[in-house]
């Protein structure tokens, strides 16, 4: 225990020897805390008063090393837009090790943008300020939308200039994950055919993750089921709030069910299945719609690694396997339904309701309506103003037959206008980081050194559901001269 509040562990140093390198991070010259998360800190018993300050800013750009901490860089593999690379790793981050928070809950601590290490390739091992701030306000965003997700403790500028197309100024982000295991750190070993080590990860991740399964008959078989469980719930709250990651590649793929990795994601603004923004996604791969099912490929990468240890005879092994694959798109569709219904201010079940769900959404299509709006809208139309939604349509009359069902649905139920309105405010947010907002706030601090636009984003964010006055511009869609949208790695 240190004045910082830090109490760190390292199992993954002391029990998984050959998953990573020791490694240092690289001197930055002169670290500045561009931004500190006091909320975060205060839940992981951290003194945020004191690490909000030059010694913080040491630490979270890796020139200062608090004892107790041993940095290594993890090793993993993945398929990256379907191709596996056998090796990628910590290229330009460090686990530094591990806090234990006041529950005695365990959650990596890890720098993103320190440096060259073992597994850089041909990278510089740096991050610039742009893509380490974006991550810090996704993470944020994602947290208050009740997602599953990493977080940002600290963003540091490094007083460095990087490289990347043009000179940017560098940044160091601290990250704190339920874990860093990812589907690629698994692929790590099995295409190595290290069987021994693969067993080693599996019973490591069940004891930290997935403790339940230790006592069942076959352990690995019920690892990937919970593990496909987690996504599962992952992939449906995504889907429900807009969310497109961008890039699942099995190495940005937590099996601990995080959302994980922030790079070129981005929230859906009109309501498209194709709609992509990742610049470098050109056959649309990782498109909103082909979310659930890049989640079960995924999973079947997963399921490979495991074959050997859950059964000697692979055959049964892979009929096991395949049948707890194909059970995942079932598995999903029911949080998807879930979550729909509440979202459509549903309190009961009834048989028609998924036709109902997806109905909506074709309406939507082809309409150029904004899908968090149109949502968000419904519970207006509940309160007797259908016009909140009609007028977001090119053509109204499409969405009227719709509404005529659904409202035929809701008078089946004895709930009150006024708390079902209540409930479906509670889920469908009228704040969203809405595209043209998020680069607003991330050029000007690029640019001018200026987080003002950044801290106000982060502070409408921190509250999505609630609606406050002159927040309007928050809640609207980009204006018509924002132009397509393309994001950037
Ligand atoms: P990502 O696309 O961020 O998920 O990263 C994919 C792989 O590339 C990982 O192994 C990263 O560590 C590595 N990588 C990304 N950017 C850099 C960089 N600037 N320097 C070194 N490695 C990098
Ligand atoms: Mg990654
Ligand atoms: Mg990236």
């Amino acid at each position: 225990m240190s004045s910082y509040g830090f109490h760190f562990d390292n199992t993954y140093a002391r029990e998984l020897e050959g998953f990573f390198a020791p490694w240092q991070a690289a001197t930055v010259p002169s670290p500045h805390i561009l931004l500190f998360n006091h909320a975060l800190a205060t839940q992981l018993g951290l003194n945020g008063a004191a690490l909000d300050s030059d010694a913080g800013a040491a630490i979270f750009s890796g020139n200062e090393i608090p004892d107790g901490v041993q940095p290594l860089a993890q090793a993993y593999a993945g398929h990256q837009f379907g191709h596996l690379s056998p090796q990628l790793g910590d290229g330009r981050a460090l686990l530094l090790g591990e806090l234990l928070d006041p529950d005695g809950r365990r959650w990596d601590i890890q720098l993103k943008g320190s440096g060259r290490t073992p597994f850089s390739r041909g990278g510089d091992g740096k991050a610039a300020i742009g893509p380490v701030l974006r991550e810090y306000l996704m993470g944020e965003a994602m947290t208050a939308l009740g997602i599953p997700t990493t977080r940002a403790l600290a963003a540091v500028s490094t007083g460095e200039i990087i490289h990347r197309d043009t000179p940017l100024p560098g940044a160091i982000l601290t990250r704190i994950a339920a874990s860093h295991i990812r589907v690629g750190t698994f692929q790590f070993f099995a295409i190595r055919n290290d069987q021994e080590k693969v067993r080693q990860l599996a019973d490591y991740t069940i004891a930290r993750h997935y403790p339940a399964v230790q006592t069942v008959t076959n352990p690995y078989l019920a690892l990937f089921n919970a593990v496909a469980d987690q996504q599962a719930v992952l992939l449906a709250r995504w889907m429900l709030a807009g969310f497109i990651h961008g890039v699942m590649n099995t190495d940005n793929m937590s099996i601990a069910g995080e959302t994980i990795d922030y790079g070129p994601c981005a929230f859906m603004d009109r309501y498209d299945p194709a709609t992509v923004f990742s610049s470098i996604d050109s056959q649309g791969r990782y498109a909103y719609g082909n979310q659930p099912l890049i989640a079960q490929w995924n999973l079947t990468r997963f399921a490979e690694t495991l074959v050997e240890l859950i059964d000697p005879d692979s055959e049964v092994a892979i009929r096991q396997l395949t049948e707890a694959i194909n059970h995942f798109p079932k598995v999903y569709a029911d949080y998807w339904l879930q979550g729909m219904r509440a979202k459509l201010g549903l309190h009961t079940e009834e048989e028609q309701d998924q036709e109902l769900a997806q109905d909506f959404l074709t309406t939507l299509e082809g309409q150029s309506v904004d899908y968090t709006r149109a949502f968000r809208s419904l519970s207006a139309v509940v309160l007797g103003n259908p016009a909140a939604l009609r007028s977001q349509f090119d053509d109204a009359e499409t969405v009227d037959a719709w509404l005529q069902r659904w409202q035929d649905r809701l008078a089946r139920e004895p709930v009150q206008a006024e708390e079902r309105a209540l409930h479906m405010d509670r889920v469908n947010p009228i704040y969203i980081p809405r595209n043209h907002k998020v680069e607003e706030a991330l050029n000007a601090a690029t640019q001018n050194r200026d987080l003002g636009l950044l801290r106000q984003l982060l502070e409408v964010l921190a509250e999505p559901f609630t609606e406050r006055p002159g927040l309007e511009s928050y809640a609207q869609p980009a204006p018509e001269s924002f132009g397509v949208y393309k994001t950037f790695c």
